[in-house]
């Protein structure tokens, strides 16, 4: 019987490091340079690097978090909006905004290390919906891949929160962006 349902071509990608390792980089340096939150994204397309971004939303806007912001570069760079084929690498679990961003860019599969209850626990304001749930739900053909390098993420967290030793008032609390 003729398959009819497959409409994109089957995507292999190996689980790399490097690739995480680059996000991680660039959440350290949303964090040192206080330009957003500890978060960090990659996106690799055929084993080469498209995008590399943390988040930048205390110095831009609300929806820079760092997978909007890869997307963003990502299709500035192949001049499209589908990115089907990409693989992101995130340091924490797509949050819904970022989750939907992903599914209409058609990226094929987002590997992320700590999850979104560790950004929770962390103090940010988040929508706590599991990505795999939003997949689930909404009938996303995203593959997700969790834990990956998860020591390595939860890190950011410690930075995060040595930051702001000393230096109360440092990052305001108030914001919509903290519980
Ligand atoms: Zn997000």
């Amino acid at each position: 019987m003729r398959r009819s349902t497959i409409s994109r071509p089957a995507m292999k990608h190996r689980l790399n490091p490097k690739y995480m390792k680059l996000a991680v980089k660039a959440a350290q340096k949303s964090i040192r340079t206080l330009g957003g939150g500890p978060f960090g994204a990659c996106i690799v397309k055929s084993g080469k690097v498209v995008a590399v971004a943390g988040n930048t939303v205390f110095k831009k806007d609300a929806t820079c978090h760092a997978e909007i912001n890869t997307i963003r570069i990502a299709s500035k760079k192949l001049k499209t909006y589908d990115l089907s084929g990409c693989v992101m690498y995130t340091t924490t679990e797509p949050c819904p905004m970022c989750f939907s961003a992903i599914h209409w860019s058609g990226i094929s599969c987002v590997i992320f290390g700590s999850k979104i209850a560790d950004a929770a626990k962390a103090g940010f304001n988040e929508l706590c919906i599991s990505a795999k749930k939003m997949k689930k739900e909404g009938g996303s053909r995203v593959k997700i891949y969790s834990g990956f390098l998860v020591k390595c993420c939860g890190k950011l967290y410690k930075e995060w929160k040595a930051l702001e030793k000393g230096r109360p008032g440092l990052i305001d609390h108030k914001s919509p962006y903290f519980k």
